[in-house]
């Protein structure tokens, strides 16, 4: 077999340490790597790679596309960039996948039968990072809902769940809220559905789906989520695992892929030949499966189920009504390297199958819709005014067929015809209206007759119909 170039950082803390263990066991199974280190965490913050990561590193993960990263620690203070979020979102690692498996009775747990694998939707959502403050008292972040996004990690899903042999994703949104971001997602989520009749696919909304998650996960399978609940969730369902130590990551995209354990550099165990490699070591049978070593990850993920079964334990899961040996790094992967070629005799042992990974067809072409401008909404700040008062003042500006609509404020409608107890910040969401299709100079003229006359605005969003469809939510009580 050829060797396969991979790129390996040894972080901080914890981290040499258990990478060391780690490639011992690998090299150990038989895996044809050809490592190339990197140097990223805390050495090169300190020398002012503001993401912790030095600029010769990108052209070794380049070249490689495949990164095994030890944990790293991030100094404190401000003026850090997250490295993980840098490295995600530089080489469009949209996919993050992670098993949260329980190992009883070996490992305690709360949830016996869990074996759910979460797939969170990893450089959309409200991660774009497009925060404004617009007025005194108002803060904004963009939540982005793309087709092209959910499209690729929906599929991911169900692919992922293909070759896996996995009966069922579940996708959580909130989309009785958030009827067109949110929407999209499910709505791509069902048509990516159709495609697969052999898995089962259903839809909750966030909230139960989460509670339902962490109260009876045995039911769950494979999760796709967008961002931000599959950040929150993917914690949760490591934690009610019981696994935490133990769990690996991966992040996947088309132009490269990261695998590493979930969690940090453990900087107060480091150098004590104590911490637990498990977390990293299950990322790195992850990384075999990418790369087409599914034998060898097959080989190790099982003489690592086997040593659990054992009860050969690092500290942080050693009970001593279950295991059997407490012992250190180093000792914990020889343990593995014994029982390379055995397999669990209680737990189930894992098959991975020669497909690692799949290429992903092109994204289904969008014919463009016909776009038409109907009006616009504009965004004023003023912290004196009343909702009466302010529509007087913007009715005396309407024009070029644009008519004022609607004021909400904080989404909720104040004029015409508000309710005095509706509280209002100095944020205020003014809809301007036309009959029919309207230009851009329309609403440049409104802008420019607002300010001439000393109205702060801050933002506009222009409302259209896509396909004769409008493409904008209403104001509450609308
Ligand atoms: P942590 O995950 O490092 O540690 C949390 C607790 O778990 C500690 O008690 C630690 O001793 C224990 N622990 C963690 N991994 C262990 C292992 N493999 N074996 C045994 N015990 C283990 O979280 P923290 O203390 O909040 O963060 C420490 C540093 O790690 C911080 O600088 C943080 O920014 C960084 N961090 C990095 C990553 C990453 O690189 N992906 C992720 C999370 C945190």
């Amino acid at each position: 077999m050829a060797k396969i170039p991979i790129t390996v950082a040894r972080g901080d803390g914890i981290g040499p340490e258990i990478m060391d263990a780690t490639l011992r066991i690998l090299e150990a199974a038989g895996a044809e790597l050809e490592i190339e280190e990197i140097e990223i965490g805390e050495q090169a913050y300190l020398k002012g790679y503001s993401a912790g990561i030095a600029p010769e590193a990108w052209e070794s993960l380049r070249r490689t596309k495949v990164f095994l990263k030890a944990p790293i620690t991030t100094p404190q203070g401000g003026g850090f960039k997250s490295l993980n979020v840098t490295v995600r979102k530089t080489l469009g690692l949209y996919a993050n996948v992670r098993p949260c498996t329980a190992y009883a009775p070996f490992v305690e747990t709360k949830h016996p039968g869990m074996d759910v694998v979460i797939i969170r939707e990893n450089e959309e959502d409200l991660y774009a990072g497009i925060e404004h403050r617009q007025t005194d008292q108002v803060y904004q972040c963009l939540k982005l809902i793309t087709r092209p996004g959910t499209e690729k990690i929906v599929r991911y899903a169900f692919e992922y769940a293909r070759m896996n042999g996995r009966k069922k994703v579940t996708c959580f949104t909130k989309d009785n809220i958030m009827k067109m971001t949110d929407g999209l997602f499910h709505k791509v989520f069902e048509e990516v559905a159709a495609e697969y009749p052999g898995i089962e696919a259903e839809h909750w909304i966030v909230d139960i789906g989460a509670a339902k998650l962490a109260d009876t996960p045995e039911a769950f399978d494979v999760v796709v989520l967008p961002n931000l609940y599959g950040d929150i969730l993917s914690d949760v369902a490591a934690q009610i695992a019981g696994s935490v130590g133990l769990a690996g990551s991966a992040n996947i995209g088309e132009h490269g892929a990261m695998f590493e354990a979930i969690h940090g550099s453990a900087p107060r165990r480091a150098g004590q030949d104590l911490a637990n490699p498990s977390g990293l070591l299950l990322g790195a049978v992850m990384m075999l499966v990418h790369i087409g070593q599914s034998d060898v990850a097959t080989r190790v993920h099982n003489a690592w189920l086997r040593t659990i079964e054992d009860g050969i334990h690092t500290y942080d899961i050693y009970d001593p009504g279950v295991s059997k040996e407490k012992v250190g790094t180093r000792a914990f992967a020889d343990a593995v390297i014994a029982r390379l070629g055995q397999e669990p005799q209680h737990l189930k042992p894992v098959r991975y199958t020669a497909e690692g990974r799949f290429t992903p067809p092109p994204l289904k072409p969008q014919p463009r819709a016909k776009k038409e401008t109907i009006g616009v909404d504009v965004f004023v700040h003023d912290p004196e005014t009343t909702p009466d008062g302010l529509a007087a003042r913007l009715q005396a500006l309407e024009g070029d067929g644009l008519h004022l609509a609607m004021i909400t404020n904080r989404g909720v409608k104040v004029w015409p015809e508000g309710l005095p107890e509706t509280f209002c910040t100095d944020h205020w969401r003014c809809r301007f209206k036309a009959d029919g299709p309207i230009s851009h100079t329309a609403i440049v003229g409104l802008l420019g007759r607002l300010a001439g006359a000393g109205i702060d605005f801050i933002k506009t969003e222009h409302l259209c119909t896509f396909d004769g469809e409008e493409a904008f939510s209403k104001g509450q009580g609308e």
